[in-house]
């Protein structure tokens, strides 16, 4: 989505005017009434403590949540940058969520955007940036596939990109439905038939400065190209990989 290696002290966004609640790992600014955002409060702070726990990380100040009360509300304030996601964003090191009274399907819902977008600002500050954008995008819905059980539906194999399209043109496919779905596809296949601590061991030599390419094939023992292939396959044997 809208990944940048900005900390949060370079933050731009107008968060004037928006209350402010505080945990010890997160800070929400918001407009919503107390009750609800002593409920986004509530569900930041149990997604961010996830999200380290997962990739066995810390952080050293606390993460910025801005929530708004509508999609056209976040839409606004990220202006020229808005994406097809209007739920939330990760943006200059915050996170950008609506409020849980405009998230459709409810609570567990809004729990799962947190997540996804937590691992965007996790990702991004434990790396300072190095990973291709595709990868993040991928582990975010990974993420918040785990933690709410929502992801895209799975594209026809006749609509997938090359890999090479894929990977190098990701921000600018024309299907972007199908690209979030393929980054999905291929993160979920390398965290299930390899297991997680190899993610998290790619995530940590990422933030050592090693390269992407070189990083999958000193963990995975194989190319990223090769390791989409194996999920291209696997999706042409059974027509499902993940969800059942
Ligand atoms: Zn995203």
């Amino acid at each position: 989505m809208l990944c940048n290696t900005l900390g949060v002290a370079s933050m731009k966004i107008s968060a004037r005017n928006l209350d402010v609640y505080r945990t010890d790992l997160v800070e929400l600014r918001t407009d919503d009434e107390p009750r609800l955002a002593e409920i986004t409060l509530a569900a930041s702070h149990t997604a961010l403590t996830r999200v380290l726990e997962q990739f066995d990380l810390e952080l050293k100040q606390r993460v910025l949540v801005l929530c708004y009360a509508s999609s056209e509300e976040l839409t606004k304030h990220l202006g020229a940058f808005a994406s097809h996601d209007a739920l939330g964003a990760y943006w200059k090191g915050a996170v950008m969520v609506v409020s849980p009274s405009a998230t459709p399907s409810g609570g567990l819902a809004h729990y799962g955007l947190l997540v996804h977008e937590l691992t965007h600002l996790v990702l991004d500050y434990s790396t300072r940036g190095n990973y291709p954008r595709w990868f993040s995008e991928a582990l975010a819905q990974y993420n918040e596939y785990l933690a709410s059980g929502y992801a895209l539906p799975q594209p026809a194999s006749a609509d997938l990109y090359e890999f090479g399209e894929f990977s190098e043109r990701f921000g600018s496919l024309d299907d972007t439905a199908v690209a979030y779905s393929q980054a999905f596809l291929l993160v979920s296949h390398m965290a299930e038939q390899y297991g997680w601590d190899s993610m998290i061991r790619l995530v940590h030599l990422l933030g050592t400065g090693v390269r992407f390419e070189k990083g999958v094939e000193q963990v995975y023992g194989k190319s990223i190209e090769s390791l989409d292939d194996a999920w291209r396959r696997a999706i042409e044997g059974t027509g499902v990989l993940v969800g059942e």
